[in-house]
């Protein structure tokens, strides 16, 4: 999880946002189960937009989505707050492990929990690594909350995370071959720009991989 800034409110929630959740409301008001159309919520114009913001990431586990695995997630969900089904600022972008596994707000209250998109949201203050498994930084509440709530220590991340490890400490020999090679004691800046570009926001898993270069003095 990294900090995301919202793009402005794409142009399909503008025009339609207030008709889809009146009508919305008042569906749920005679079906208490009705379910938004994701059609509507998880509009091309709203993904596109999604996809800008998190440069094609989940917005919770940091995996880098095909078009066809993303999905679109009520932040406070639906069942809590039907007033923002087509609310441009509780769309996020997920994974479907990280969507559909996630622990209901009754028990895992979201507040509790890291927000990417709140403003000054600093998840490096609250989520760490050793090697490709996540910890709750300082023992923070909201760290720990977070990782129940999303499930980001389960297996198929952790084996997701050990592969990008995998291809930096790859590069990192490559790189200090090159080092002893030319008799040099140190990285050059060509060597140190190609490591750090590991925890670019673009890449998957940058949090981790920005834990790392700073636990390697990179
Ligand atoms: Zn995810």
């Amino acid at each position: 999880m990294v900090p995301l800034s919202r793009g402005p409110t794409p142009r399909v929630l503008v025009e339609y946002g207030a008709p889809w959740t009146q009508a919305y409301v008042a569906e749920r008001a005679a079906k208490p189960t009705q379910r938004p159309q994701s059609r509507r919520y998880g509009h091309a114009e709203v993904r596109l937009e999604l996809r800008r913001m998190s440069l094609g990431k989940c917005f919770y586990c940091e995996r880098k989505l095909t078009e066809a695995e993303e999905e679109v997630d009520h932040h406070v969900e639906v069942a809590e707050r039907p007033d923002l089904a087509f609310e441009w600022a509780n769309l996020y972008l997920a994974c479907t492990p990280c969507n559909s596994g996630k622990a209901p707000n009754i028990t895992h209250p979201i507040a509790a929990c890291v927000d990417p998109c709140a403003p000054g949201a600093d998840p490096a203050a609250h989520l760490t690594f050793d090697r490709e498994r996540i910890a709750p930084r300082a023992n923070s509440p909201q760290g720990r909350a977070t990782i129940v709530k999303y499930d980001l220590h389960r297996d198929e991340l952790d084996l997701a995370r050990s592969r990008a490890l995998t291809g930096f400490y790859e590069a990192l020999i490559a790189v200090e071959r090159c080092a002893r090679l030319d008799r040099r004691g140190d990285f050059n800046d060509a060597e140190r720009e190609l490591l750090r570009a590991y925890a670019d926001p673009a890449r998957p898993f940058s949090l981790m991989m920005a834990a790392l270069l700073r636990r390697l003095g990179l």
